[in-house]
Formats: structure tokens, C-alpha cells, sequence
């Protein structure tokens, strides 16, 4: 059975995102082999109504919550593989069984590099941490160590300083702190030692000891540490999921990665503070942001059917009346691709020159015309369009549109003159392409781009004109461009960006 999505990791993260996907009734599993990264712990503290909680409770509580709904399915076992074929993602578990969906939801947390210090780890989230919202209050007053090897020393002892005035900052020999930073922690009476540390004792998770190198010993019933992370899970990256400057996977505030489909939450996507309830809310935005797209592209579908039906009926050079202007200038093509979104994909310049190559409606030339100070061309075979264009720019005062009634036939441009070349949605009615693909090479400057926006066939669209991305790949490279960027947009959706050398 295709799914409608699949959640990989089952913590707060993964856990609510399938409760709002499973009360949106979406088709959702979500696999966890329970290795959360508070598994060290017995508390949890900070999330409302459950303060204090023990984190396997915790996850009881929501297992049970997401039996009420019939759409969701709990499978406690690691997913091993996803891969991403035409638009479903293909996901493979340590077990050997298959499973399919169309969206993907990464929430498998992450992983703690702890300091090298010996028996560090029989103390780690029972009398050492490493957030103090989470654990400070439990130690507060108490005689405590920041032991840290980063440059997150300083503000971790300056903000430990809040829940006691007894600290004492271990660097294990690999000291990061400036003159500055020691100067200003010593004015706060806070110790600082710099020689590598012996070892850590104390019984049963309790701290009590820390010996140096040199032998010198100092009491402390506990404290916080600055670790490494890394993810848990690879599959993030394998799918070329962008990552941020802290390792955590780039998302929107809908928590879509740069991938299409696939969408990050919790702990794997860290910039800032990592808790429970945090993992939870972005959880809970993520499933916002899948049902929103599975809503949208079901209404987009429609339509684009529609529309190929209504072209293959029509003769070629009035395609884009009708349905084609609904379809131009809705709301699920914006969702689909941004003219915003679709500029962030190359390096505009202001001075550029812009060819928008069956412009339509003018829904990336007005965009394009704001963007840049030089001429965008919108050129289209039907004058209905480019009079729908010209009222618009004069509505909103724009001066740097040029309309060209023309078809593939020859371009009425000089040769090296324009920067950008953009063609969203024609070049499957254009025969032969090889031909107008030479003459975009023609009027492209060297090292211009050009971007290319097609629909990948299905068997629905049979009997409409459409070209595979990769036919149209071969057809770029061979016309003498290198494709700089290929990304699937929906399932059918895809946009190549390729460049002149
Ligand atoms: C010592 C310690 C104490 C903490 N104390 C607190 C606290 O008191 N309060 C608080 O709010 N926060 C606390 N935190 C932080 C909190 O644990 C995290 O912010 C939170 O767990 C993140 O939730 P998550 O769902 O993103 O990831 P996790 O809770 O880590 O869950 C990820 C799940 O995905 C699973 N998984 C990973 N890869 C796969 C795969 N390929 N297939 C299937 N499953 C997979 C993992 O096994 C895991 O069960 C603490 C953290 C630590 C380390």
C-alpha cells in the first residue's frame, strides 16, 4: 500500500507529528528502535503537564494516544535505507520489509559526541547534563563542574552561574577560553582548570570526585558538559538533505528540507536549545507542512489533468487558454514553485537580462521584471497573454518587461545578450527542441543559466505531450549546457538549471 507518509523516529518529535497526521487521517507509519538520546536518563523535565516525567512513560502515554486512530501504525524497528524514486520514497528496514509513501518525516534526533574523560559516560544524565534548563534546577546550589573541551565553555559556565555560585570550569587540557573570557569568569569567583583530568568518580551516576593529571582532586556533586552531535540516522544526508552550520538538517517553518518530500523535525534539525517540547511543536508543524502539500497537490493534480486534456484536444497555439490561465495564476502553482523560490535557485544579479520563453500570464516575468533593472523579455505566441501581462505591469508600474509576439521559430534577440533564460512549462509542445535549445545557447551569454520547468509523464498523462527529466538532461547536455541543479518540486513537478560554459 502507498502511504501518505512516513515518520522515521519515534521520540516527541516523530510521536506528534503522527498524531496530527494520524487526526488529518493520513496513511502514516512511523518506525523507532527507541534509542532516543535521553535514554541516559530517568527524568525529563520542563514539558507542561508532564514535568519530571520518565522519558519510556512519556512515550507509553503517546503510544497509547495514537491508538485511537486507525491511520497510524507503530513499527519498532529501524529503517536501514529510503531512497526516492520518481517522486515515492522507498524505505527499507533492518528486517528486510519494504514500504512505500509519498512524504517522509525525519525525526531520528541525534547522537552525543561526549568529552574523552574516563567514566564520563556513568554520569552522563544522571548527575552531569548538558542543557541546563533541563537539569539545572535538580542541581541548583550545588558544588558543580562545567566540564567542556569547546568554545561553548564560556557561555555554558556563565549560564550555570544562574542556578550556582560553586563552579568550577574543567577544560581537560584543550582549553578554548581567551584571556577575556577567563578574566570575566574569575570576577564571578568561578574556578577554572586547564590540565587534562584523570578521571571522574562517584557512585551509583552520583558525581562525587574529579582527579587530574597531576593528581590534585576536587569535590563536585554533579554538573554539565558540552557535547559534539552528530545524527543518528544517515538518511538525511544520503538524500542530499542541506544541512546548517550546527549539523542539524536545513528546513523551512513548515520543516520541509531542501529535498522535496522530505521534512525534518526535532532534534535533527538543531540550531538552537534541543528539548522535549520543542521536538514536539516541530513535530507537530512538520505534519502541518506534509498534509498541507498532499492537500495542495491533489488539487494541482486535478487541474493539470484537467489542462492536458483540454491541450490535447486544442491545436498547439492555443494552449494556454482556459484552464492553462486558472492553472498559471493559482494558488497550488504558487505552492508548488515560487517565482521567490525559483530566483533563490541561481545567482541573479540586478543588471541581468531575463528571457521568460512562453511567458503565459506573466507569473515569473512581473516577479523577475521587480527583481533585476534589466530587460525581462516575456515572449509568448499568444497576444491574449502578452496583453494580460502589459496590464499588469502597468497596474503595479513596472517598466522593464519588453513583449515579444513571437514562436520557437526564430528568436528575435541578438546573439550573447540575455543572462537568464527560463522556460516553465512549453518546451514539451516545442518540436524540434534541439532547435530552439541552439538558440537559447545562441542568445545566452557565456555562463548565463537557463531554466528549464517540465512535468515528468505518468500514465494518467498518456495522451498529453510531456518529456522525462531525464530525456530532458540528455537534451541540455547535449545542446553544449551543464546542469548545475535537478530537483523534483512535487512528485511530477522538476526543475533543471543549467548553465552555458
Ligand atoms: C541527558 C539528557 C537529558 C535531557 N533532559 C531533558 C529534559 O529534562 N527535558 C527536555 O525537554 N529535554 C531533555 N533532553 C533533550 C531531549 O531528550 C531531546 O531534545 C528530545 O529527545 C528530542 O526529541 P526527538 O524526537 O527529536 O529525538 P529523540 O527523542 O532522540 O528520538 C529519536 C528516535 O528516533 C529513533 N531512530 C533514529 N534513527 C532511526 C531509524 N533509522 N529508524 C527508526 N528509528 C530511528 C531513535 O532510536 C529515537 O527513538 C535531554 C537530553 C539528554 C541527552
Amino acid at each position: 500500500m502507498l502511504l501518505d507518509c512516513a515518520v522515521v523516529g519515534g521520540g516527541p518529535a516523530g510521536l506528534s507529528a503522527s498524531l496530527v497526521l494520524g487526526r488529518a487521517r493520513r496513511k502514516t507509519i512511523l518506525f523507532d528502535d527507541n534509542k532516543p538520546r535521553n535514554a541516559v536518563t530517568n527524568e525529563a523535565h520542563g514539558y507542561l503537564t508532564r514535568d519530571g516525567i520518565n522519558p519510556q512513560e512519556m512515550k507509553k502515554i503517546a503510544h497509547a494516544e495514537l491508538s485511537h486512530y486507525p491511520d497510524v501504525r507503530i513499527e519498532k524497528q529501524r529503517v536501514k535505507e529510503v531512497k526516492k524514486v520518481n517522486g515515492l520514497f522507498h524505505l527499507t528496514t533492518e528486517n528486510g520489509e519494504s514500504f512505500q509513501s509519498k512524504k517522509l518525516i525525519l525525526a531520528a534526533g541525534l547522537k552525543e559526541i561526549l568529552p574523552a574523560v574516563k567514566h564520563v559516560e556513568e554520569f552522563y544524565g544522571m548527575s552531569l547534563f548538558n542543557c541546563p534548563y533541563c537539569d539545572g534546577w535538580e542541581l541548583k546550589d550545588q558544588p558543580l563542574a562545567i566540564i567542556s573541551e569547546s568554545q561553548w565553555a564560556f557561555h555554558m559556565a556563565k549560564m550555570v552561574s544562574n542556578w550556582s555560585n560553586d563552579l568550577v570550569v574543567c577544560t581537560n587540557g584543550k582549553s578554548k577560553l581567551t584571556d577575556e573570557e577567563k578574566r570575566i569568569l574569575e570576577s564571578q569567583g568561578i574556578i577554572i582548570r586547564e590540565e587534562k583530568i584523570k578521571s571522574l568518580s562517584g557512585k551509583s551516576g552520583k558525581l562525587e570526585e574529579i582527579e587530574f593529571d597531576g593528581g590534585q582532586k576536587i569535590q563536585r556533586t554533579g554538573g554539565f558538559v558540552t557535547p559534539d552531535w552528530k545524527q543518528a540516522s544517515s538518511i538525511g544526508e544520503s538524500l542530499g538533505c542541506r544541512l546548517n552550520d550546527k549539523g542539524g538538517i536545513e528546513v523551512d517553518s513548515f520543516k520541509r528540507t531542501t529535498i522535496e518530500g522530505v521534512f525534518a523535525c526535532g532534534d535533527t534539525v538543531i540550531e538552537g536549545p534541543a528539548q522535549l517540547i520543542i521536538a514536539a511543536s516541530e513535530g507537530s508543524m512538520a505534519a502541518f507542512g506534509v498534509n498541507a502539500d498532499l492537500v495542495e497537490e491533489k488539487f494541482a493534480k486535478k487541474k493539470e489533468l484537467g489542462l492536458m486534456e483540454n491541450n490535447f484536444s486544442k491545436s498547439k497555439h492555443t494552449h494556454h487558454h482556459g484552464g492553462k490561465i486558472a492553472y498559471l495564476e493559482s494558488a497550488a502553482r504558487k505552492a508548488e514553485l515560487s517565482p521567490e523560490r525559483l530566483m533563490d535557485m541561481i545567482p541573479l544579479k540586478k543588471a541581468d537580462h531575463i528571457l521568460d520563453f512562453g511567458a503565459g500570464t506573466g507569473y515569473f516575468t512581473l516577479p523577475f521584471a521587480q527583481k533585476v533593472d534589466g530587460t525581462v523579455y516575456a515572449l509568448d505566441i499568444d497576444q491574449t497573454m502578452l496583453e494580460m501581462i502589459r496590464s499588469k505591469a502597468e497596474q503595479e508600474h513596472i517598466t522593464n518587461i519588453q513583449l515579444i509576439l513571437a514562436g520557437n521559430d526564430r528568436l528575435p534577440l541578438p546573439d550573447a545578450s540575455v543572462d537568464v533564460i527560463m522556460a516553465s512549462l512549453v518546451l514539451h509542445e516545442v518540436n524540434p527542441l534541439e532547435e530552439t535549445l541552439q538558440q537559447f545557447m545562441n542568445v545566452l551569454k557565456s555562463g548565463g543559466h537557463f531554466i528549464c520547468i517540465e512535468l515528468e509523464p505518468t500514465q494518467a498523462s498518456e495522451r498529453a505531450p510531456r518529456i522525462t527529466c531525464a530525456k530532458m538532461e540528455e537534451k541540455l547536455v547535449n545542446s553544449g549546457m551543464q546542469i548545475i541543479e535537478k530537483k523534483f518540486l512535487t512528485e511530477f513537478l522538476y526543475v533543471l538549471i543549467a548553465k552555458k560554459q
